[in-house]
């Protein structure tokens, strides 16, 4: 190991009390530290903060990171604060500051103590901060959740379009780091290329979750009954039902408990205490199966789901990959069962059509990946993981009997037939 490797490992211990890297953390750490622009593809839970964390705390200079969601950046913070002596290592810049809070996080960059600023995206376009740090030392900046710079990615917003204006004006020369979770070819070639970056050096996880099995269902008016069969095949395990709307969750949880299924709804109507109330339930095991809307599921982090059931088929593959990631983390068994109706599909383009019309050509081109996934004969895990432009051989590749298809190929009727004719 040379001198710099040994101090990356002690660093990491240090400040994160790890004892190894996972997967490509190492290799992207490098670039970062070595100035470089990166773009860092990794499927959530990879372990991307640490990618631009630990760089920040051992280069000179402060590091700005933008990221969406405030509760997260504030959980970062925090954790960050818990391991260093001094509490200005990491501040977040929000319009919720006062002058003197303001006074404080400037304070801290200028004396150089400050290592991580988290700023939400709309706060960059304050000029007073704009002009404040363009004077100071910025090791370089980070974009958390850059798929939301594209509208091809699942949660497109629009300061994240003006990014690389700000970075400009910020400083000429600041290394970009991206970071997500979104693998399509689409949506990181928008990234690149909104953040002026095509030069990044890339690094791109695998997708594959080798230990999920995966599996659609026609959907009949019997779906809740095979519903019911399914949890009571895998009873004591936990699980998730996903629907589309709060009044099928709330139909639905109640037919589950009637069967003597215990459990419980979720989803954004009901008031914050019964939610954190539901939530801990299926934490703490006393409730095995969440019918939950896709309010569902950020940053839960409970390892040993052992089911993820669609009663509705999402509106996109990468819903559907995050949805049904939630299941197996601990490497364990995971089954993702899927029901499908054409007819849902066209309820879901209807949902759209008030919507811009660029909005909705996204949204229909979407669908019809949904409608091919759902479709096909192929392996799904093929499928999926094509769809993120990665390559997957069934026959070498882990996990590639791990899914309906190629357990049960289907019958090439169709192809049968067109021969003899
Ligand atoms: P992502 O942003 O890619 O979804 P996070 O950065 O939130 O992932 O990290 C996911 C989890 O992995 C966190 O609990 C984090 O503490 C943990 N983690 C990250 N790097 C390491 C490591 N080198 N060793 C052990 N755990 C790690
Ligand atoms: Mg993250």
């Amino acid at each position: 190991m040379s001198i710099a490797e040994i101090d990356l490992h002690s660093s990491l211990k240090k400040y994160f009390g790890f004892s190894g890297f996972k997967g490509l953390q190492e290799e992207v750490i490098k670039n970062v530290v070595n100035g470089n622009n990166t773009f860092v593809i990794m499927p959530t839970g990879g372990g991307k903060s640490l990618c631009y964390q630990l760089p920040a705390l051992i280069k000179e200079g402060t590091a700005i990171v933008v990221s969406p969601l405030i509760a997260l950046m504030k959980n970062q913070v925090d954790a960050i604060r818990a391991v260093s002596e001094n509490e200005g290592v990491a501040h977040v810049l929000n319009s919720s500051l006062n002058k003197t809070e303001v006074k404080r996080v400037k304070d801290d960059i200028i004396n150089g103590v400050t290592k991580l600023l988290y700023v939400a995206p709309e706060s960059l376009t304050k000029e007073e901060y704009v002009d404040f740090l363009k004077t100071q030392k910025i090791s370089f900046m980070a974009v958390d959740e850059a798929h939301c710079i594209s509208e091809w990615g699942h949660d497109f917003r629009p300061e994240y379009r003006n990014l690389r204006h700000i970075i400009k004006r910020i400083g000429d020369d600041i290394p970009i780091v991206g970071l997500t979770a979104t693998a399509t070819p689409k949506v990181q070639e928008d990234i690149l290329k909104s953040l002026g970056m095509t030069d990044a050096v890339t690094f791109k996880a695998s997708f594959n979750r080798p230990n999920l099995y995966y599996e659609v269902r026609p959907k009949t008016k019997n779906v809740d009954a095979d519903i019911i069969r399914f949890i009571k095949q895998n009873e004591g395990k936990s699980g998730i039902v996903y629907c589309l709307s709060r009044k099928r969750v709330e139909e639905l949880a109640q037919v589950l408990q009637v069967n003597g299924i215990k459990a419980v709804p979720y989803h954004a109507g009901l008031d914050a205490k019964t939610r954190v109330k539901h939530q801990d339930m299926f934490l703490m095991e006393d409730t095995d199966v969440v019918v939950a809307t896709i309010a569902f599921g950020m940053g839960i982090d409970k390892p040993d789901v052992r089911f993820v059931i669609h009663h509705d088929i999402p509106k996109s593959i990468e819903s559907y990959y995050q949805e049904t990631g939630r299941a197996g983390r601990d490497g364990g068994e995971g089954h993702c069962l899927a029901y499908y109706a054409y007819k849902d599909i066209e309820k879901l383009e209807k949902f759209m059509s008030g919507k811009p019309v660029a909005e909705q050509e996204i949204g229909h081109a979407l669908l019809q990946e949904v409608v091919a996934f759902a479709e096909t004969s192929m392996s799904r895990r093929k499928f999926i993981l094509h769809y993120f432009g990665e390559e997957f051989d069934t026959e070498t590749g882990e996990g590639g009997d791990m899914d309906d298809n190629v357990r049960n190929p289907k019958n090439q009727v169709e192809a049968q037939d067109e021969v003899k004719i």
